[in-house]
């Protein structure tokens, strides 16, 4: 990367429906911030045009300010400013109340909705006079971006403007993500073994020439033990175990576990089918048949689901109350204390483009138990198993994973965390306080997606 220091500073807008923490669903929220603040903070200049959704958390946003109005498609739209973790965002609030519905996703018009909005956010750039060099579009829902920005907008004085798009989850909008495919200057996901896993879907195989699998990182500003005022005491390293230990205390008595020495498992999860509903169920009743506890944080968007969770809470309730806590909710907060609490974070994903939560679990000094998939496989190598895959990265192995997407599969990974919890405490303390070394944060990726934006240009 020896060259880019010296490339003059580019100007960098995503056009994004989700963006931590003012309007955070999954990890795309996290991405788009964090992957702005790294950028920004390498002396680019980067800009984010989001909905402004009625349900913003308004208190995270500093200094909000209405700038102006634009209009488009017999509608006016208002655009506001304001700081985002440091960051600048336009909010578009349109006229037509798209974005007062009380949520982000979830509507039965979201295919409008986002269409609308990236139309806005394109007409915004033009009718401002903004000249980026990079817009960055993301999933299905800023997919559009690409293709308006080719037929409406390049040739009003922005053709030296690129477009990247990168792929958040495959799952979602198909048709929409081949479009924007074909019509971005470069496109990525979000690690390079899903990029592999994704490269023979049809919206993807005409284009592998411009495809790139770059890995997320997490904030370690956003996420820092040592200054999280949602844990008891902050930690480092080197305190690792008292930090932790006051963590899991903590943990323990809000939810209303018992308190003591006692492995504990967290889960922190989209509750959906991608994130191996079935083998999350079955870890909860081994790792309370191994004496340990388990913490769920989880939601379900499809209330059928979210049901069967509740009806599983209340069966724990009653036959392990002092084991087993499902919080069947969205909770920034409670999810920082689980991450600091947890001796282990389950990550059983059937299929995951990258994953954050296995990423925040080590920062934390907590140890991954994942499935072989996706960003899982790129992040998480197996004490056991993975040493030479390891070495190759310049690692040490970090945690446990499992191939198959059976019970026996889990058991095999649990047991062996489990069992180092109760045989092997200090090597496992030693390996939490390796975790937290490594260095999972947008560093490395940063540079990688900094030279993309600067081969779009050549
Ligand atoms: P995905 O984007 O598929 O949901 P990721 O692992 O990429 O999965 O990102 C999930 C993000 O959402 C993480 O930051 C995780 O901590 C957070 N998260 C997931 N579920 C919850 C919840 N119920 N409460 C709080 N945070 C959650």
């Amino acid at each position: 990367f020896g060259g880019i220091t010296k490339e003059p500073p580019m100007h960098i807008v995503h056009i994004a429906v989700e963006m931590a923490p003012v309007a955070k669903v999954g990890g795309l929220g996290d991405v788009v911030t964090s992957l702005s603040r790294a950028v920004k903070d390498l002396n680019h200049n980067v800009d984010i045009i989001l909905p402004k959704y009625d349900c913003l958390d308004f208190n995270e946003v500093k200094d909000l300010q209405y700038r102006r109005t634009i209009s488009w498609s017999g509608f006016e739209i208002k655009v506001w400013f304001g700081k985002v973790e440091g960051l600048s965002v336009y909010f578009l609030e349109p006229q037509n109340r798209f974005f007062s519905e009380g949520r982000v996703y979830g509507c039965n018009n979201d295919g409008e909705r986002f269409g609308f909005f990236c139309h806005a956010a394109l007409e915004f750039l033009l009718q401002s006079g903004f000249r980026p060099d990079i817009i960055h579009c993301h999933d299905w829902s800023s997919a559009p971006v690409s293709w308006l920005f080719k037929d409406h907008y390049r040739q009003y004085g922005l053709s030296n403007t690129r477009v990247i798009f990168t792929i958040h989850n495959l799952e979602f909008g198909a048709n929409l993500i081949a479009k924007a495919m074909q019509y971005s200057d470069r496109a990525t996901t979000v690690s390079q073994t899903y990029a592999k896993e994704v490269s023979g879907n049809p919206a993807i195989a005409p284009h592998l020439h411009k495809f790139h699998g770059i890995i997320n990182g997490i904030d370690p500003d956003i996420w820092d033990p040592s200054d999280d005022k949602f844990i008891p005491m902050s930690y480092t390293p080197d305190n690792v175990v008292e930090g932790k230990r006051a963590a899991k205390e903590a943990l323990q008595r809000k939810l209303g576990l018992e308190v003591g020495e006692i492995p504990l498992v967290g889960v922190i999860t989209r509750l959906t089918h991608q994130k191996g509903i079935h083998l999350i169920k079955h870890a909860i009743w081994r790792t309370l048949e191994s004496n340990g506890q388990v913490v769920l944080l989880g939601s379900a968007p499809d209330p059928r689901i979210q049901n069967e969770f509740v009806g599983l809470a209340n069966q724990l309730q009653s036959s392990h109350s002092g084991h087993a806590h499902l919080c069947l909710s969205y909770d920034e907060p409670l999810s920082h204390l689980i991450y600091a609490g947890a001796d282990f974070i389950l990550v059983p994903s059937i299929f995951e483009p990258c994953g954050l939560t296995q990423l925040t679990a080590m920062r934390y000094g907590s140890i991954p138990v994942v499935r072989r998939t996706g960003g899982l496989y790129d992040t998480v190598f197996d004490i056991d198993d993975d040493k030479e895959r390891a070495h190759a990265q310049g690692l040490e192995p970090n945690g446990f994973s499992f191939g198959g997407a059976d019970a026996a599969e889990v058991d095999h990974a649990l047991n062996r965390a489990i069992s180092s919890w109760r045989d092997n405490r200090e090597w496992l303390n030693s390996l939490c306080k390796n975790v937290m070394e490594q260095d999972w944060s947008w560093n490395r990726p940063a540079l990688e997606y900094i030279e993309l934006y600067h081969a779009a240009r050549k």
